[in-house]
């Protein structure tokens, strides 16, 4: 691993961040926004938001780019030599955009290098091989007709990304939106800009993109609610949360019934049986996946429903595990988990552990924010673990931080049911050494994606997405590429 880049970042943080319309860094005059270093509580920077004439001419930037610009005109091949140079940029900043990403998000600087970085590059270079191979098909019409289906670019695209992979998420989305043909404009969070601003002002130096077609809005909820009521926007891609999810389908609907996929909210169970093939492999997989990223992680399993054959002996272990994790700067090679993103993030646990314990769930471990030495300045919360039940709102409402709780089950069908009884349905871990009835409960979980055996398998070529209210559509593989396509039906009399 590189060492991170702190001073360069503290240099560059000095100045304001911009927006980036039709290629060019300008001021949105929508007023300065702080942002926080949540490991310090200290300003990190500024961003100069997008006012509503900022929004309209970057979404007026990318319609004139997908309409009369270069891009739409390029040979796929080129095409995807522009992916794959974006691609590149992230391979090489890697050590610089970690970095800003772990100062942002107050993730490790490991994990914001080993898991947010490879990804954001290789996604690109995953859809650039698609460029040339999405492509209709030829239909088997009855009559005197030739029938073929075409694939066409969506168009403008509003990619609106959350805080908890800054640059990843933003990626996942890119690679196909301009692998299909389409240009976008893009809005990060305001808690966490910085990695993606500093990634599009790489690539605008080193990487041949035409003006308008990748264009960046800077600000909160007002600037995604005006991006998914524009008229001129003909896509969002949403990841964030369901509640916000909610009014970008209500605004799409009240403007140009624009399309809409959704990557939402969570409260994925893990469902531990008896015969679970190898003990120590699973306690420790899922309690990596479980409080890794300081459990800031949609499809992280937050509900565990263990078999009462290993219940005490699993919970033992996870409650050990809790106990000996030190909390720390993100850039402290000894810390194994940082703050919390945000403030409110933090206090949004903090509240949670508090209707904990008066519904009446056993706190285990944690329970309390970490103040120990410099913590106290930032937002450090304990991983912390609760005996409860389904019913309980702890195990009902996503939290999004380090906040577990542990649900024992006796019979197959209590586990199903209990992990069914939910309004989410993003993710769902089965152990089981009995593969029959392991591919049985699979089959019986509403939930997007299901892991047997080991929790968190993630690949371009698997699908991404939630079902119920944790989403509408997929992202990755075949699936993006439909996403950021229109399909034509196209009838030839002969
Ligand atoms: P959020 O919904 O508050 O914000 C997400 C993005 O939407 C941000 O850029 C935000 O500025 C913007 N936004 C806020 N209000 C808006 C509005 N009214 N209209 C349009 N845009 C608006 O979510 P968050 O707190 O940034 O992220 C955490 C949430 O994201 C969690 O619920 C988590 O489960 C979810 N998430 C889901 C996935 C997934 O793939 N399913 C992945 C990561 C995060």
């Amino acid at each position: 691993m590189e060492p991170a880049r702190l001073d360069w970042a503290r240099e560059w943080l000095r100045a304001p961040k911009r927006v980036f319309i039709d290629g060019v860094w300008r001021d949105g005059e929508g007023g300065s926004v702080a942002s926080i270093n949540p490991t310090t509580g200290e300003v990190l920077g500024t961003l100069q938001c997008a006012n509503a004439a900022a929004v309209d001419a970057s979404v007026a930037a990318a319609r004139r780019a997908f309409a009369s610009g270069p891009w739409g005109a390029l040979a796929r091949r080129e095409r995807a030599r522009v992916l794959r140079a974006i691609g590149e940029v992230a391979r090489t900043h890697r050590a610089e955009l970690a970095t800003l990403i772990a100062l942002e998000n107050g993730k490790l600087y490991r994990e914001a290098y080993d898991d947010d970085m490879p990804d954001t590059g290789d996604v690109f270079d995953y859809y650039a091989g698609w460029t040339d191979k999405f492509y209709g098909e030829s239909c088997p019409v009855d009559g005197d007709f030739i029938n073929y289906t075409a694939r066409v670019p969506v168009g403008v695209c509003g990619l609106i990304v959350p805080w908890n992979f800054p640059l990843l998420l933003a990626a996942w989305k890119l690679a196909p939106a301009l692998a299909m043909g389409n240009t976008v404009v893009i809005k990060p969070s305001p808690s966490t800009s910085y990695s993606l601003i500093r990634f599009l002002e790489l690539v605008h130096e080193q990487v041949d993109v035409p003006a308008g077609v990748i264009n960046l809005v800077l600000g909160g909820g007002e600037v995604g609610e005006q991006l998914s009521a524009h008229p001129q926007v003909d896509k969002i891609s949403f990841t964030g949360s369901t509640a916000v999810g909610r009014r970008i389908v209500h605004n799409a609907a009240d403007s140009n019934l624009k399309t809409v996929t959704l990557e939402l909210g969570g409260k994925s169970p893990n469902i531990v049986f008896d015969d679970v093939p190898d003990f120590d492999f699973a306690v420790e997989r899922s309690f990596q996946l479980m409080f890794a990223q300081k459990g800031e992680k949609c499809s992280e399993p937050t509900r565990f429903l263990i078999q009462l054959g290993i219940y005490d002996r699993f919970v033992e272990r996870l409650v050990a595990m809790a106990e000996r994790v030190v909390c720390g700067d993100p850039f402290d090679a000894r810390s194994e988990q940082g703050p919390q993103c945000t403030q409110e993030q933090m206090e949004k646990c903090l509240r949670y552990i508090a209707i904990g314990k008066a519904e009446g769930a056993q706190l285990l471990v944690g329970g309390e924010r970490d103040v120990r030495g410099s913590n106290a300045a930032g937002y450090f919360v304990r991983p912390t673990i609760f005996a409860g039940t389904n019913a309980m709102q702890i195990a009902r409402d996503e939290i999004f931080g380090p906040v577990l709780v542990v649900i024992p089950f006796a019979e197959e069908a209590d586990a199903v049911r209990m992990a069914n009884d939910t309004p989410y349905g993003l993710a769902a871990g089965v152990w089981s050494r009995d593969l029959s009835r392991a591919h049985r409960v699979a089959n019986q979980l509403d939930a997007g994606m299901v892991f047997i055996n080991r929790y968190g398998c993630y690949d371009f070529a698997s699908p991404f997405g939630g079902l119920k209210h944790s989403g509408w559509g997929k992202e990755m593989a075949v699936h993006s590429l439909a996403a950021y396509t229109k399909l034509k039906s196209i009838w030839v009399k002969i």
